[in-house]
């Protein structure tokens, strides 16, 4: 079965003004049943936003944390249980955004791969969809394909093996690879490094886990996608889909998701 192709909007922690929140739902107004039943659409409003328009989008948008705790609920101050996303009828959480993993520019603990796999096991063990978001650093990817695959990308592959063995439908696994310098910066990985990338991914899970899951697994692209160069990193055989940031706070998200609906 070919993959679906499945889309995100990452509002990260936007906009100020809760009274925002209207315009950017309509953005995503026109994911109609017809483009919803060609590719799966998500939306991450901040945490604070969230609650208060996860029943505004369409039917079959999936409203999307962009983090989640490793436990459940009780005493874990400031933290979201899947226990929670799943009583608001979320389907679908997204961790491991470079921004957690130490990107912020700031002094806050880096999320390492043990603690992503321990929240993703969370997160499919609950039956959400899972968003596992990695990615290299500038000075990997000026060293080449060899050496970001070795240093960046398998480690924080390799902790989510038992994982894709395990899991039956291997669509409810999804990697959003976004090359940390391309995100935010306007700079987008071209349609030759993005695939490239994307095929060693698929490739080394053919050699970790297995065919099928290599076959079935979808890789998201994330880092400046927009509506100009949709189309074309859309054409790659091994990109499945987008995870957009500045983008989808604008009417041209639209645009992307069509691009690979
Ligand atoms: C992101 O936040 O995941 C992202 C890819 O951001 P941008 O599209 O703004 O580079």
């Amino acid at each position: 079965m070919p993959r679906k192709p499945i889309v995100g909007g990452n509002w990260k922690c936007n906009p100020v003004e809760h009274a925002k929140l209207p315009d950017l739902v309509k953005n995503f107004s026109g994911c109609d049943e017809a483009i919803l039943a060609k590719c799966d659409v998500y939306v991450c409003p901040s945490n604070l936003h969230l609650a208060m328009v996860h029943d505004k989008f369409n039917a079959g948008i999936m409203v999307t944390p962009q983090n989640c705790n490793f436990k459940g609920c009780g005493a874990y101050t400031g933290e979201m249980a899947v226990d929670q996303m799943v009583d608001l009828g979320l389907k679908c959480c997204l961790i491991g955004h470079s921004e957690r993993r130490g990107e912020f520019g700031l002094p806050t603990p880096k999320e390492s791969d043990e603690l992503l796999a321990t929240k993703a096991a969370y997160i499919l063990e609950k039956g959400l969809l899972c968003v596992y978001c990695i990615g290299e650093p500038l000075p990997l990817r000026e060293k080449g394909l060899d050496a970001l695959m070795a240093e960046a990308i398998i480690p924080q592959l390799a902790v989510l093996v038992p994982l894709l063995k395990g899991l039956e439908d291997k669509s409810r696994l999804v990697i959003a690879y976004e090359p940390v310098w391309a995100i935010g910066t306007g700079v987008t990985a071209s349609p030759e490094q993005a695939q490239e990338t994307h095929k060693a991914i698929r490739d080394w899970i053919a050699a970790n886990v297995d065919q099928k899951t290599a076959d079935e697994v979808r890789i998201q692209y994330g880092g400046s996608a927009n509506a100009k160069n949709a189309p074309e990193l859309s054409a790659c055989p091994d990109i499945d889909g987008f995870l957009v940031g500045g983008a989808s706070l604008k009417p041209e998200i639209m645009d992307v998701i069509k691009a690979i609906a």
